[in-house]
């Protein structure tokens, strides 16, 4: 049996490890501060269930989203990171070292990165749920798609993670309806125009959806969608699901500790991207940017935490 030791009093724990907490551990790694990253349930983060970036700097023939995470994690290794998989419940930084408490112990650091990224929205419609997982209601095309080969599928939302999953799952799919609430897509122009005139692809526009059905059997059976302007209802005949509505941030365990906005949004102080109004305590990533939401803004507000972490460690540490 090995017997792992740790450090009574980390210097910098980062929580998360999709672009911005990896870009954190890659900095502060390579400036010695022996970082531990805390690995959540979904480690690499939302690039994981990408397909090809095709707009992160210096790889112009695209790359894919999990290899993009793995040569970060490679390169944080390589300058001495250290990984532990545990899951954050709560932390208490009103005490120095802070606190942090996961679901193995609790960690003890004079700094903190917080890069928790977000998750999956979900509709939230009957049998959404009950078939989520294996029955037909997924989130990742790009971890599900193979499996409706020639079959029909929808996709819900409106957004460039919409029209990528239904412009992805052409690859697999007889049909793809594309299923918006509004009549103009959301998506930037270059992902709308690809994804409106595939002919694989079905706009649904105006619709919501009603009703996830196959409940009863066991997977999915039809979408029921309802025309917002007309009222009509109809139901789309297919098997998969694939929401994608947008993203929750996943900062639960510090919502009452750090300031968050009216969507749970870590709210920076100080005119800063990534400062909090606890010293020694940074976000980085999507947990606390609604706005941009990109790998390359999430790695670079990793940097940013890890270039501040670095001098308040200097100047408050020894
Ligand atoms: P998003 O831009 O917030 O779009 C969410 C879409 O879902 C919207 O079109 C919204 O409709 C719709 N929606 C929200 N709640 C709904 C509900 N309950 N029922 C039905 N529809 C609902 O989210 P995203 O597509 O995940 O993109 C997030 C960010 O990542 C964006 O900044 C995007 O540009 C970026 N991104 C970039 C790439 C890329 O560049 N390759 C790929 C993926 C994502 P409305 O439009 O009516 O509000």
């Amino acid at each position: 049996m090995s017997i792992v030791s740790f450090p009574a009093v980390e210097n910098l724990v980062i929580v998360g490890t999709g672009c911005a907490g990896l870009t954190a551990a890659v900095y502060t790694a390579r400036a010695n501060l022996n970082p531990l990253i805390l690995e959540g349930p979904q480690p690499g983060g939302q690039l994981t269930t990408t397909s090809e970036v095709e707009n992160f700097p210096g790889f112009p023939e695209g790359i894919d989203g999990f290899q993009l995470m793995e040569n970060l994690r490679k390169q944080a290794t390589n300058f001495g990171a250290r990984f532990e998989q545990s899951l954050v419940g709560s932390v208490d930084f009103s005490t120095s070292p802070r606190k942090l408490i996961t679901t193995e112990r609790t960690v003890l650091a004079k700094s903190v990165i917080i890069a928790t990224g977000a998750s999956p929205r979900m509709t939230g419609i009957p049998g959404e749920k009950e078939l989520y997982g294996g029955n037909g209601v997924t989130t990742c095309a790009t971890c599900d798609g193979a499996f409706y080969r020639n079959m029909d599928v929808a996709v819900i939302g409106g957004g460039d993670s919409a029209a990528e999953e239904a412009l992805f799952l052409t690859r697999f799919a007889s049909k793809v309806y594309f299923v918006h609430r509004r009549d103009a897509l959301r998506a930037s122009r270059i992902m709308s125009d690809r994804a409106t005139t595939h002919p694989k692809i079905q706009m649904v526009w105006n619709s919501i959806p009603v009703e996830v059905q196959g409940v009863k059997e066991g997977s999915v059976s039809g979408l029921k969608v309802q025309n917002v302007k007309t009222g009509e209802v109809s139901v789309l005949p297919i098997k998969g699901l694939f929401v994608a509505i947008g993203h929750v941030p996943n900062t639960a365990p510090f919502a009452s500790t750090l300031d968050v906005d009216a969507n749970g949004y870590f709210l920076p102080v100080g005119g800063s991207q990534v400062k909090t109004k606890i010293p020694g305590v940074y976000v980085a990533g999507d947990c606390a940017d609604h706005v941009y939401r990109q790998a390359v803004t999430a790695a670079g507000m990793g940097c940013q935490a890890a270039i501040e972490a670095e001098r308040w460690l200097a100047e408050h540490s020894g």
